[in-house]
C-alpha cells in the first residue's frame, strides 16, 4: 500500500467517465457524470467514503496533473500553464485530508460542490487536526464509530489516510502503529496470518479494542462533549408567542445565525431556578458567540424618565448573561433598538462589546430587515469564520 503507483491513478481520475475517486483514490459506486452549465463543467461522483460530490473540472484535471508531475517535477501539458508547481504540491500534501473532511460531513447524499476556492479553503480551516496526538485522536473517534460492541473484531481500510486527516498513507499507518505500540487495541491473530500469507489480497486489517484503548476512547468523548460547539447563544427577554421581540428574534436573529453557520439555541427564559442558571452557564460556555438582544420594552415612556433611570430596566437581567459570557472570552453581538441608541442607561461599561442598532419602528419589527440580517451574519463570519452547522 506504500507503493501507490501515482501515474496510474493520475491516468485513471483523467478519464472523464473516472471510477476513481480523487480524493480519498477508492473506487467509486458508477463512473463521473460530466455536466456543463453555461462554461462551468462539473463532475458528479458518488464515494463511499467521500460522498455525493460536484467536482469542478479545472480541479479534476488539476489533481489529475498534479500526481502524475509529483516524480517529475514539471507540468508537461500546455492547457494547465496557469497550474504552478507549488499549486500542485498543495493539492497533492491535501487530498486526504480533504477527504477526511468529506468522510466525517453529516450528509453524505447531497451533492457537496468543490472547486480550487473550496479546496483551498477546506484546508486552511482552523479547527482541523494537525499534531499527531489530535490526528491519533480522530482516528480513535472514527474507529470507534465503526466498532459495533467491546471484544468485536473491527476491520480498517488499509487505504484509511481519511480516517485521521493524514497527508498520505505512510502518516496513517504511523498513527495506527502508535496506537498498537500504546496498546490501545491490538491486531487480531487472524491478521498476522493475513500479514504472513495474504496481504496483497485483502484491503484491511483487522484489531481489536483493548481496554486501555476503551478507556481512552471515553476520555476524548468526554472532552469533546465540553468543546466548543456550532451553537449560538441569544440572550433576550421574552414577550410571548406574538410579541414584537420574539418575531424580531425569528424573522431576523435566527435567519442571520444560520446565514453564517451557526445554530440558534432556543431561547432559555431566566429565572431564579438554580439548574436552570447552570444550564445556561453551560450553554454560554459551549457556544461559540453570544448575542444579546438589547429591549426597548417602554416605548411610550418619557425618554428623559429612561435616561434618569427612574423606570426599571428590564434589559436588567441580560446584562449578567452578557458580562458572564464576556468572562467566558466569547464573542458577544450586543443588539440595540436604534430608537434609543444614545438613551439607554447601561449599567456597565460595555465598550467591549459589538454594537449593532436594529430598527424597532412598528413597521420594521415585524419583519425581515434585510439589510441587518446580513450586515449581521457577515461580522459573524468575519470574525469567528463561517461556522459547520447543516441545514
Ligand atoms: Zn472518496
Amino acid at each position: 500500500m506504500n507503493n501507490i503507483d501515482f501515474k496510474d491513478l493520475s491516468a485513471r481520475i483523467s478519464n472523464p467517465q473516472s471510477l476513481t475517486c480523487p480524493f480519498c483514490f477508492n473506487q467509486l459506486k458508477e463512473p463521473m457524470q460530466i455536466n456543463s452549465i453555461k462554461t462551468k463543467r462539473s463532475y458528479y461522483m458518488n464515494c463511499s467514503i467521500c460522498g455525493k460530490i460536484q467536482l469542478d473540472s479545472s480541479l479534476k484535471n488539476s489533481i489529475s496533473n498534479a500526481l502524475s508531475s509529483k516524480h517529475q517535477g514539471y507540468i508537461d501539458d500546455d492547457s494547465f500553464k496557469d497550474d504552478t508547481l507549488e499549486y500542485h504540491k498543495l493539492l497533492f500534501n491535501h487530498l486526504y485530508i480533504v477527504a477526511s473532511y468529506f468522510y466525517e460531513r453529516k450528509n453524505k447524499d447531497e451533492f457537496i460542490p468543490i472547486d480550487k476556492d473550496r479546496f483551498i479553503k477546506i484546508i486552511k480551516k482552523i479547527d482541523l487536526p494537525i499534531t499527531l496526538l489530535q490526528k491519533r485522536d480522530k482516528l480513535l473517534l472514527n474507529i470507534y464509530d465503526i466498532t459495533e460492541y467491546f471484544g468485536k473484531t473491527v476491520e480498517i481500510d488499509k487505504n484509511g489516510a481519511y480516517l485521521c486527516y493524514a497527508k498520505n498513507t505512510t502518516e496513517y499507518l504511523s498513527i495506527l502503529e502508535h496506537c498498537i505500540d500504546d496498546k490501545l487495541f491490538k491486531k487480531t491473530d487472524n491478521s498476522l496470518l493475513q500479514n504472513l500469507y495474504l496481504e496483497k489480497e485483502t484491503k484491511f486489517f483487522e484489531i481489536k479494542w483493548t481496554q486501555k484503548g476503551y478507556s481512552k476512547i471515553e476520555d476524548i468523548i468526554k472532552k469533546q462533549k465540553t468543546k466548543i460547539t456550532n451553537n449560538a447563544f441569544v440572550v433576550m427577554k421574552l414577550d410571548g408567542e406574538k410579541g414584537k421581540y420574539q418575531t424580531f428574534y425569528e424573522s431576523n436573529i435566527i435567519p442571520a445565525i444560520k446565514e453564517a453557520g451557526y445554530n440558534p439555541l432556543p431561547i432559555i427564559e431566566k429565572s431564579t431556578n438554580e439548574s436552570l442558571i447552570t444550564e445556561i452557564m453551560n450553554e454560554i460556555r459551549k457556544s461559540a458567540f453570544v448575542v444579546v438582544i438589547m429591549a426597548d420594552h417602554y416605548p411610550e415612556l418619557n425618554r428623559d424618565d429612561v435616561k434618569n433611570k427612574k423606570v426599571h430596566d428590564s434589559n436588567y437581567n441580560i446584562y449578567w448573561e452578557a458580562g458572564f459570557a464576556k468572562g467566558c472570552n466569547k464573542e458577544v453581538f450586543l443588539l440595540y433598538p436604534e430608537s434609543v441608541y444614545n438613551e439607554v442607561h447601561i449599567p456597565f461599561d460595555l465598550s467591549g462589546f459589538r454594537h449593532y442598532p436594529y430598527d424597532d419602528s412598528v413597521n420594521q419589527i415585524y419583519i425581515k430587515q434585510e439589510k441587518f440580517v446580513r450586515l449581521l451574519s457577515s461580522s459573524i463570519v468575519d470574525i469567528l469564520g463561517t461556522g459547520k452547522a447543516k441545514y
